[in-house]
């Protein structure tokens, strides 16, 4: 198959990263990679979906990687996985590996092991330029369940129209659950018998980078990956139920500069120039003469080691570099990026941030060490809400109208094909009963 035709068949499957912003999968597919790089770090504490992928079908991910390698023309595959999750992965595929292009990498159990510039660096040596992507090195990452997407595409002809989440944080037991596209969370939560919110409150996403959810209105995309409930006392949801305006006092009285927070940021340690006190007392005190240290704030991913781990003053210079980066983003500025590293930190070994370490001050324990099993069952929503904009990028425009009869699989939006952008397909058959510019919501038919 030609790359071109890869990437349209992908482009019309829907397929985006399946955490995180959601890339749209088409636009990483490239001639130029060398090494297409499996992210299975899964390094936010609480989350399993990789774990069940690797442990079910890592004979389905092999064989798609061989697919990509060839269509590519990429040398070598890596999966990157932490040494203490290898008893994931079936011996005997591990096995037949060996003298293929597609080969095991362990990686220490740390935190953010999961960001794509450290992934990238502790697998290959290599390490992606300021405000670059991975394939500046020739590397491509890509996400389990995307993988996952990709084979079933070919092999059941299936668009993505479904979600494997993990439910679990304060409950009695955790499970991961393939749940349709566009089911609210509220019903969700329902059908698997978590009834009793009351006092509670759910992220989406690790309890280090997820966002709060909106339980009337939110809904599965395909980027969801983990639905956490914790009281609502628990510093992971009060960090976020914080005012801006609070967090900035804050820092304004209490931080004593010590730099503490660049010292730690994983970032920083790799030999990116973020120095993310800079950015709290440029932002806290509104000093307009450092101007260059809101720019710096483009490099942040946002993974909260200066918060959690480092400051000892109990400050959050993580929220405050992320909304000096979200407003640049708006306003269209960025750091002038592809500054190459020079050098890392002799200092990063002794500070990379072990996950045991990062549980504890997290106060997350009480919640961990549960199994999580993978659950069977088959949800039937009776409505679905397809949110036309899932994915980095441009929204998808809806294709359907009101009253239209729709079959599970069957296109409802597309982003026009010169801009980047995904496909939506409808998760459930049923009839459409709405459709705006954010989403087409279809009801099943009784
Ligand atoms: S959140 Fe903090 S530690 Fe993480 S990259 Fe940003 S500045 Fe560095
Ligand atoms: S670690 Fe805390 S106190 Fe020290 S410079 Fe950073 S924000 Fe300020």
């Amino acid at each position: 198959m030609k790359l071109s035709e890869l990437q349209k068949l992908i482009f019309d499957a829907g397929i985006v990263g399946a955490g995180g912003a959601g890339f749209p999968t088409n636009k990483k597919l490239s001639d130029k990679t060398e090494i297409i790089l499996v992210n299975a770090a899964e390094c936010e504490p609480l989350m399993m979906v990789d774990h069940h992928i690797f442990q079910k079908h890592l004979h389905l991910i092999v064989e798609i990687l061989n697919m990509l390698l060839d269509t590519m023309g990429a040398k070598e595959a890596i999966i990157g996985i932490k040494s203490k999750n290898r008893y994931l992965l079936n011996p005997e595929v591990v096995a037949n590996m060996e003298g293929t292009r597609i080969s095991v990498k362990d990686i220490p159990d740390i935190y953010p092991a999961g960001d794509e510039v450290i992934l990238t660096y502790e697998t290959t040596g290599r390490i992606i330029p300021e405000g670059g992507i991975p394939l500046d090195v020739g590397v491509m990452v890509c996400n389990t369940e995307t993988l996952f997407n990709i084979w079933k595409l070919f092999n059941e002809d299936t668009p993505v129209v479904e979600k494997y989440v993990t439910i679990g944080g304060d409950t009695d037991r955790d499970i991961t659950v393939k749940v349709p596209v566009g089911m609210k969370i509220s019903d969700l939560m329902t059908a698997c018998g978590y009834t009793d919110l009351e006092g509670k409150r759910i992220i989406n996403g690790g309890p280090m980078m997820g966002k709060l959810v909106d339980i009337e209105n939110d809904v599965v995309t395909k980027t969801t990956k983990g639905l956490l409930i914790f009281p609502e006392e628990h510093e992971v949801i009060q960090k976020r139920l914080r005012p801006m305006s609070l967090t900035l006092k804050r820092a304004s009285a209490a931080c004593c500069y010590c730099h503490m927070c660049t010292d730690m940021c994983p970032r920083h340690l790799l030999g990116y120039d973020l120095e993310v006190h800079k950015i709290l007392r440029t932002a806290s005190h509104s000093e307009v003469t450092n101007v260059d240290s809101f720019l710096q704030a483009s490099l942040c991913c946002g993974c909260g080691v200066c918060s959690v781990i480092a400051c000892q003053q109990m400050l959050d210079p993580q929220n405050i570099a992320m909304e000096v980066k979200g407003q640049l983003a708006k306003l269209g500025y960025r750091r002038p990026s592809g500054r190459k590293v020079e050098k890392v930190s002799e200092n990063r070994e002794g500070r990379l941030v072990p996950s045991n370490v990062l549980a504890e001050r997290l106060g997350l324990r009480r919640f961990m060490g549960k199994t999580v099993t993978r659950d069977m069952r088959t949800f039937n929503p009776d409505k679905v809400y397809i949110l036309t904009r899932q994915h980095v990028g441009a929204p998808a425009v809806p294709t359907v109208e009101v009253g239209a009869t729709v079959k599970r699989g069957d296109v409802v939006a597309v982003t026009p094909e010169n801009m980047l952008g995904t496909t939506m397909h409808a998760s459930i058959d049923g009839r459409v009963v709405e459709v705006t510019n954010e989403s087409v919501v279809i009801e099943r038919l009784k």
